[in-house]
């Protein structure tokens, strides 16, 4: 397997973004970033420390009390920026595409949708979204309370300066979904990137700071090692907003260390959907599409279903048909356009995962698919397609987040069945439901409690429809007007009369 090339003309990588400069560590500290399918050092990225952060938080703070270049003011001036953002990473989509496949692991055929050009094509409804509000200034009409004649409006505001920290599973997709609408809002930001992914960020920054009119201090971007950096932006009292999207575990972090200053969060977390499959529905085609979903970049996605739910009656039909198409799926190498299940990020998820393998057979658990590294894969970080049968939802297995391309399969009997072991998680993120009968599909997606659902095979993601979870797979919503909307304050005005 040879490393994907064509990235180097994005230029030095090793670069994080403070105050419109492009800049290495001040300690000049970098850390390697690694090929994922080869185990090949990419090359290394800078070490930003806490002085760093310090600096990008200040300066984007400035800016945005300031109203640098009238920022905050101007949403014509903002939209502007996005749609050149949006064409200046599409007029460089091979180089991002070499580049999302080198350092992500990702398959290529994902860098058509989510992984790269989807989410970049975004930016253009966050420009949109940006010209179509201008304070949005709500007339309330005259009342008089307490006896005061008054005219009340409402205003919507920016929300002020937003500290975005991302994982390294989808970094384009996750990065933009919060820079695109907190940038259309007239905030200003300083995104920390997971440390597994440092230049899908810098290139970012670098193609913001070279072919856009964004002004200096409104996007920063502070690549390092350290998860410390993260922590140190959801407690500092510069910081309005922390947008942050990870682990259920890292998210409640976040929470405490932003309590104290008692700033707005929105959480995009963890999950462990359901992928219910009802007795009357085409158990082949279901099968296939709950295997190709649960194996789609080696299942690191939290959206991804990880529980497949098939009536008791056709359980060993179900397990067949899912088995084989994950067999024949495979894990493989990212470059090429077949591959489904690409490499996971790193060495230390791979243990992870196989620590989860090795803990469905400690439980009762077999393999119907799977169950570890495959065979002619010396280098590179694959884990087999695998489907666990003989456990219950109780298992730990079933119930935590594994982040590979695993599925478990657990029988229901019924409707109301599969409803109650879909809710019976502390996740509430996604889900799909397939009948041939669209008035019951209908009626399992509206009870399992989740912030989305696929009903036959409907494809949610989209930049105009919310994303996010229920219960412990968040708070707040990403794209659509809601995910605008949370970069927003508002402000009540009445004028005496
Ligand atoms: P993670 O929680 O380990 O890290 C996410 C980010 O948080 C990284 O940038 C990390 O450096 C930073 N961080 C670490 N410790 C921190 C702290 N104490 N305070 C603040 N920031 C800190 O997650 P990961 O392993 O990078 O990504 C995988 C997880 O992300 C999975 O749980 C997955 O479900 C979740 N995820 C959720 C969504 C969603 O939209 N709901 C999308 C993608 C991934």
């Amino acid at each position: 397997m040879s490393a994907p090339t064509g990235y180097e003309s994005l230029g030095d990588l090793g670069v994080m973004l403070v105050d419109g400069k492009l800049l290495p560590a001040a300690s000049r500290g970098t850390f390697t970033t690694l090929n994922p399918a080869t185990e090949e050092v990419l090359g290394t990225a800078a070490d930003g420390t806490p002085a760093d952060l310090d600096a990008a938080i200040g300066t984007a703070r400035h800016a945005f009390d300031t109203d640098v270049e009238s920022w905050t003011t101007d949403p014509a001036f903002r939209a502007r920026c996005l749609r050149q953002l949006r064409d200046a990473m599409q007029g460089h989509a091979e180089e991002l595409r070499a580049l999302t496949i080198a350092e992500v692991g990702a398959p290529v055929f994902l860098t058509s949708g989510a992984q790269l050009e989807a989410p970049v094509a975004d930016l253009g409804f966050a420009a949109d979204l940006a010209e179509s509000y201008d304070g949005w200034k709500v007339d309330l009409g005259e009342a008089s309370p307490m006896g005061m004649r008054s005219q009340r409006w409402v205003l919507r505001e920016p929300a002020g300066v937003v500290a975005a920290i991302t994982p390294w599973n989808f970094p384009h997709q996750i990065t933009l979904a919060k820079l695109g609408p907190a940038l259309a809002a007239g905030c200003t930001v300083v995104l920390k990137p997971a440390p597994d992914t440092p230049w899908c960020a810098s290139a970012l920054a670098r193609i913001a700071v070279e072919e856009t009119d964004i002004p200096p201090g409104v996007l920063n971007v502070v690549t390092s090692a350290d998860h410390h950096l993260g922590a140190m932006l959801s407690a500092d009292p510069r910081v309005d907003l922390v947008s942050f999207t990870g682990s259920t575990a890292t998210g409640r972090k976040v929470m405490g260390a932003a309590a104290e200053t008692i700033k707005r969060v929105f959480l995009e977390l963890g999950g462990k959907s359901a992928f219910i499959v009802l007795d009357d529905a085409d158990i082949g085609s279901a099968a296939a599409m709950a295997a190709f979903t649960a194996c789609t970049h080696a299942g690191q996605g939290c959206a991804i279903t990880t529980r497949l739910l098939v009536p008791r009656a056709k359980f060993d039909e179900a397990v067949e048909a899912t088995a084989g198409t994950m067999r024949a799926l495979g894990a493989g190498d990212p470059t090429d356009p077949g591959t489904v299940c690409g490499p996971v990020v790193s060495a230390r998820q791979r243990d992870r995962i196989e620590g989860y393998l090795k803990l469905a057979v400690d439980e009762g658990g077999t393999f119907a698919a799977g169950g570890g590294r495959p065979a002619g894969r010396p280098k590179g970080f694959f884990i087999e397609p695998t489907l666990i049968v003989g456990l219950d939802n109780s298992a730990r297995t079933a119930r935590e987040e594994i982040f590979g391309p695993v599925l478990v399969a657990i029988p229901h009997d019924g409707d109301d069945d599969a409803v109650r072991i879909a809710n019976d998680s502390p996740y509430g993120l996604s889900g799909a439901v397939h009948s041939g009968d669209r008035d019951r599909a209908w009626a399992v997606a509206r009870k399992v409690r989740t912030g989305t659902m696929s009903v036959n095979g409907g494809v949610w993601y989209s930049g105009d429809v919310p994303f996010g979870g229920y219960k412990q797979s968040g708070i707040g919503r990403e794209m659509g007007q809601a995910g605008f909307e949370e970069y927003l304050e508002t402000k009540s005005i009445a004028e005496g009369l």
